[in-house]
């Protein structure tokens, strides 16, 4: 096939988009893998001990997370380089691997880098039962694992100890939180732990005070990076004195313009803290991490305009400055592996689908009027109310697919022809046509060649 030629566009500027920024794990001081560690530990995880520490079934945990970590690559490609006209068969034979249940849509924080901060999300905690009859779902389906947070700050939600244990004891081996870590007290570190969460992310950006509260303010109250730093080290202690070894904790921060400078500082402050310390490069978490720097950006221009490429052509950077352009999106693997679910029942697409603008289906009523909700938040905003005024760039999430306003199940959904739809295009390379993948930068579903 011959050279695909783009007409010359005049005045060739490189056009403005979030950077595609490559390697998702910048530099890291892993101490050991997950699957290492758990198997290490197994014998202080909930699971085992709720077994009645049952030596039969150490093997079979430990088997069992060895199996859902290894699916976590394997589930997507074997589908999508499988039998293309056989994937509906296919998918019938496997499950979710996880569950991202948003056990909180509120946050206490108001990130400028965080899609909150550009889409309307309501404040508000999963009602209880709603939460355990998903959970409940999970169970008899098989998956592995429940995250328990989604588009806000889950130790928000008082529940969150109650939600974590009930999944435990269901049989799902893998509980995981991400959060800011600002409400991380010392009696919540104590009920994380007695109720079996496995594994905790904390988000921090920033090596010094001064960029770490511009880039995580505070809703309602000033954020405090002294406070924060000392709930992140007291869980680490009460984690020993408990001589527990879950959750696994790691810290991650994503390198942005303002915190470029302080990779140092950052390692220094956590390393001796948390088992494992990670920068990310990447922009999936909405906004623009920063502009390409110079040289790089008149390499790519010089290298698109002799070789008749759009000035829209992706882009990234990655860790070792190794500069790469994409001609062609790849299937993603999201869409074999999870679902993520709002506190009011609806499931998203994925969690680049912030607004869940692409639902899949409703697990509750209460999602059937979530717009009600969504222009509450765009009224206080208007209103000028308490902890809202950092939250005036935002819009409704528009509606990508809207399905039947029917409560269905999480089998159901995942089976569904909402979701295989999107599974047809993708595998089919038609990911572009399917308006929240068109316009999403996740790096994982570009193809990239690299130009310097
Ligand atoms: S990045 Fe996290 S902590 Fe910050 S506003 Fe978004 S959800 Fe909240
Ligand atoms: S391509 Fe992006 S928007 Fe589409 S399913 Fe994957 S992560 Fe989600």
């Amino acid at each position: 096939m011959g050279k695909i030629k783009v007409k010359k566009e005049k005045n060739f500027e490189l056009k403005k988009q979030d950077i595609l920024t490559g390697s998702r794990v910048l530099n890291s001081n892993t101490t050991k893998n997950r699957i290492e560690y758990f198997i290490d530990n197994v014998e202080s995880n909930l699971s085992y001990i709720l077994e009645k520490k049952n030596l039969n079934k150490k093997k079979e945990l430990c088997e069992k997370f060895i199996k859902y970590r290894n699916l976590w690559k394997e589930q997507p490609l074997n589908i999508i380089n499988g039998n293309k006209k056989n994937y509906k068969d296919e998918i019938k034979k496997i499950r979710p691997l996880c569950i991202d249940l948003e056990v909180a849509s509120i946050c206490d924080l108001a990130c400028p880098h965080c899609f909150r901060e550009y889409l309307a999300t309501p404040d508000k905690i999963i009602d209880i039962n709603l939460a355990k009859k998903i959970i409940d779902q999970a169970a008899e389906i098989g998956v592995y694992s429940i995250k328990f947070n989604w588009r806000g700050e889950p130790l928000l939600n008082p529940k969150l100890p109650e939600l974590i244990y009930y999944s435990k004891k269901k049989g799902i081996i893998e509980t995981i939180i991400n959060t800011n870590a600002t409400n991380l007290t010392e009696k919540k570190s104590q009920e994380l732990i007695d109720h079996g969460l496995d594994y905790m992310i904390y988000s921090f950006d920033g090596g010094v005070k001064s960029t770490y509260e511009k880039l995580r303010p505070g809703r309602f109250k000033k954020n405090s990076f002294e406070r924060v730093i000392k709930n992140i080290q007291n869980f680490k202690k009460i984690r020993e004195k408990n001589n527990a070894k879950f959750p696994y904790t790691k810290i991650q921060m994503v390198l942005m313009e303002s915190n470029r400078n302080e990779l140092d500082e950052f390692h220094k402050l956590f390393q001796d803290h948390v088992d494992e310390v990670t920068v990310t490069l990447y922009s999936e978490r909405g906004g623009k991490v920063s502009d390409l720097p110079e040289k790089y950006q008149k390499i790519l221009k010089h290298y698109l305009e002799n070789n008749n490429l759009s000035s829209n052509t992706p882009y990234m950077l990655d860790g070792n400055n190794n500069l790469f352009i994409s001609k062609k999106r790849k299937a993603c693997g999201q869409i074999f592996q999870r679902m993520m679910v709002t506190y009011d029942g609806r499931v998203g697409m994925c969690c680049m689908d912030w607004g869940a603008k692409h639902n899949l289906g409703y697990l509750s009523e209460k999602g059937f009027n979530h717009k009600d909700e969504e222009k509450k938040i765009i009224r206080k905003v208007q209103n000028k109310e308490n902890g809202f005024e950092l939250l005036k760039d935002i819009k409704i999430p528009e509606v990508f697919n809207d399905p039947k306003k029917d409560v269905s199940t999480l089998s159901k959904i995942w089976s569904g022809e909402n979701l295989n739809n999107v599974r047809n295009d993708h595998i089919n390379n038609r990911v572009d046509q399917i308006e929240i993948c068109k316009g999403c930068n996740s790096r994982d579903t570009f193809e990239w060649v690299k130009i310097a």
